[in-house]
């Protein structure tokens, strides 16, 4: 395939099929609870449904003590069952690799217990804090960077003090967005993070608050029009989605995309490069022009964390900056995230660009463009007093 063709075959939005669970009802299949309550769970379902290669079933058996895994029925149906190398079937299927531990790999890879104040609670940069509500999700990524607590098998628990929680935020007023996350903030019912976001709300230097989820993703039919009414009273709130590979965003998606969009919410996306799945600059233009045309502006792209089981998903920061240096230039700059790392241990999100700066000299730049012409960006220079000096005879030596 060329690369023209590999994009032109993954930009359509298509709506995802139904055969493998042929007699639901469209008002179960279209029904969150439903999609939840069905979700393959058991090597079990996951071999009744398709024909996993023995790296996959040896990965589901090894898997339990982990990350539990957990896959809707909506998200399922996007696999490619005749291809083990499919991009979807990587993420949420476990693999042998995935109980391998490389020597640089961490239960805790951003360092996030050492920075919590409160259970739950982590405040890395002075004026924000991400608040982990739940612990669970729709689906489980085998990426996981909070595997330690998330889905609830693996070697922590989230202890959620609420109280404590909300108190903190009160009683530093450095803290003006707070970031909820997990686990995903929308599995919770409509009520629970109404009362989250009116409490949240209510304290005078929470300017804004922000909903990470991959829901809109795993789970489209959460995105109920009840939902975003909910949302919208908590404004300013924004949401970051997280996306990562074309395929994923169905017609489905897409509607409850413009759903948020609709009721005033800012969307944007944050993907993790991945071996296998969207190391690949064509498969990053074709994800991040559909994410525009969802009205979702891509945020961050991560380089993958350095969590344990992962060394086979991850890839060489040459890749990332590589998509970057593709993107940059030759499209929509509203398209193009930032790639960052987190820095390994807790050092927060480093950003990582391709070197566009050539060369710098005192007064002066050496610049290069997407296209490699060079260009020389001189530094101001103050105005010669003399040249200031004419220019005043001239301006009151005339008669007006
Ligand atoms: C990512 C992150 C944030 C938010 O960072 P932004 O760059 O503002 O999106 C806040 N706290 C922690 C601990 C984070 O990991
Ligand atoms: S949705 Fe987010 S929190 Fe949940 S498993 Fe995936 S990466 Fe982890």
């Amino acid at each position: 395939m060329t690369d023209e063709e590999l994009y032109e075959s993954l930009t359509p939005f298509s709506t995802a099929p139904r055969d493998l669970w042929p007699d639901v009802a469209d008002s179960d299949w279209n029904d969150y609870r439903w999609q939840l309550k069905h979700r393959v769970s058991t090597l079990s379902d996951l071999e009744s449904r398709m024909t996993l290669t023995d790296e996959e079933r040896a990965g589901v058996l090894l898997a339990g003590t982990k990350l539990a895994m957990s896959i809707t029925p909506h998200f399922f149906q996007l696999i490619d069952r005749n291809d083990p190398d499919c991009p979807i079937r990587r993420q949420v299927i476990p693999r042998i690799e995935e109980a391998w531990t490389a020597p640089e790999e961490m239960a805790d890879p951003c360092g996030e217990d050492s920075h919590m104040p409160v259970p739950g609670l982590v405040h890395r940069y002075p004026d924000r804090v991400l608040f982990l509500v739940t612990d669970r999700c729709a689906s489980y990524c085998r990426y996981c960077t909070r595997s330690r607590v998330v889905s609830g098998v693996g070697e922590q628990h989230l202890e959620i003090q609420w109280e404590a929680a909300f108190r903190y935020i009160e009683k530093n007023p450095q803290i003006r967005d707070v970031l909820l996350s997990g686990g995903d903030p929308l599995l919770l019912s409509d009520n629970k993070l109404d009362l989250i976001l009116t409490r949240l709300r209510a304290i005078p230097h929470i300017q804004f608050v922000r909903i990470g989820s991959r829901i809109p993703i795993f789970l489209p039919q959460r995105i109920t029009p009840e939902l975003c009414a909910m949302l919208e009273k908590h404004h300013p709130l924004f949401v970051s989605i997280h996306t990562n590979h074309p395929r994923e965003l169905t017609n489905e998606v897409k509607a409850g995309l413009i759903r948020l969009a609709h009721a005033g919410i800012p969307l944007g996306n944050q993907s993790v490069l991945l071996r296998g799945v969207n190391d690949n600059p064509v498969i990053q233009r074709a994800l991040v022009h559909k994410l525009l045309m969802c009205r979702v502006r891509p945020y961050y792209l991560y380089q993958c964390d350095l969590i344990n089981g992962s060394a086979h998903l991850r890839t060489p920061v040459s890749a990332g900056l590589d998509i970057i240096e593709k993107l940059r230039g030759h499209t929509t700059g509203y398209g193009i995230p930032q790639y960052v790392i987190d820095g390994p241990g807790g050092g927060g999100k480093i950003p990582l660009n391709p070197e566009y700066i050539l060369n710098r000299q005192p007064g002066r730049v050496m610049l290069r463009n997407y296209e490699n012409e060079v260009f020389e960006y001189p530094d101001p220079q103050p105005i010669p007093q003399s040249a200031l000096d004419a220019l005043h005879d001239q301006a009151f030596s005339q008669n007006h």
